[in-house]
């Protein structure tokens, strides 16, 4: 139950249909967002809500897709989308796609759709994963960094190895998976980034094979804002295994403290101490609770 936003009307949840030949499921040119919303204590209010609807604006350039709709709008959308649902913790998934007018890979003469749904989704993480953290393999599917849509574009085409991996990983017995580049230096989780704590210093892979994660600028932000030293720059699969501290970040992941990649312990087996400090400025912020 609930009601959809879809191309600038507010539908019932079970109305909010598309054809089986809409273009993007057949051959996936679209892209996405996950966004989230918190209950601070002004009410509930939308983390990075501009950060989120630049990168989706960003995303439909990138994939030459036209935007039918202002920032304004889409913007406005979102907060509809949470407050019309009643909801006071929720995921927001902002999804723009190609219709059914026509197959074959030509798009460009597609109307473009957009739509935003939003359900419930309260801020909680294990205290298992947030205080001990989680098992990571690393994936045999890796990251096209050769795809200029890779950082800068959450498209849709880009998930099929995120979702391999993903699998892969959980059938290993992990949690997650770390998907290398086509170079083999560290590029992202399934749907995080990446951060790891070397001589108390924080690094992580730079742009050129993961997404531009909102998380992951926050962090980076706060970091500095601790005066840690922040080095965006290119990482192997052993420094992973014999860093200090390591962790995911997004939207959904929130600060996910790393234990283990492929079976050797990182550090001391659960959340270090930068990270504990770092993951309570990032629920402080996501709550209000710190200026961010
Ligand atoms: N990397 C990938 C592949 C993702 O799908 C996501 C999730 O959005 C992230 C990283 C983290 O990005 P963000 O912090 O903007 O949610």
């Amino acid at each position: 139950d609930g009601l959809i936003w879809l191309d600038g009307e507010m539908v019932p949840w079970r109305e909010a249909k598309t054809h089986v030949l809409t273009h993007t499921l057949h051959y996936g040119l679209g892209c996405f967002e996950g966004v989230r919303a918190y209950n601070t204590a002004n009410g509930p209010a939308i983390f990075r809500l501009k950060e989120h609807t630049d990168r989706l604006f960003n995303s439909a350039h990138i994939l030459n897709m036209k935007m039918p709709f202002s920032k304004d709008v889409i913007n406005e959308a979102q907060r509809a989308a949470v407050r019309e649902n009643n909801l006071d913790e929720a995921y927001l998934r902002p999804m723009v796609f190609l219709g059914s007018e026509g197959m074959g890979l030509r798009a460009d003469n597609l109307q473009v759709h957009v739509m935003v749904a939003a359900w419930s989704w309260p801020s909680y993480m294990s205290p298992e994963a947030k205080e001990l953290g989680i098992k990571v393999r690393t994936s045999s599917y890796t990251r096209h960094h050769v795809n200029i849509t890779m950082c800068k574009a959450k498209a849709n085409g880009n998930y099929i190895n995120s979702m391999l991996a993903l699998n892969e990983a959980i059938s290993g017995g992990a949690e997650e998976a770390l998907l290398l580049d086509n170079e083999g230096y560290v590029a992202e989780g399934s749907g995080e980034n990446i951060f790891i704590v070397r001589n108390g210093e924080l690094h992580t892979p730079e742009l050129t094979s993961c997404l531009a994660g909102i998380t992951r600028a926050t962090i980076i932000d706060f970091a500095k804002d601790l005066g840690l030293v922040v080095k965006e720059r290119r990482i192997t699969r052993d420094e992973v295994y014999i860093a200090e501290e390591a962790f995911f970040t997004g939207t959904a992941a929130e600060v996910l403290p790393i234990r283990e990649l492929d079976g050797r312990q990182i550090g001391e087996g659960k959340r270090g101490p930068i990270t504990e400090k770092l993951q309570g400025m990032y629920f402080d912020a996501v709550k209000g609770k710190l200026a961010a």
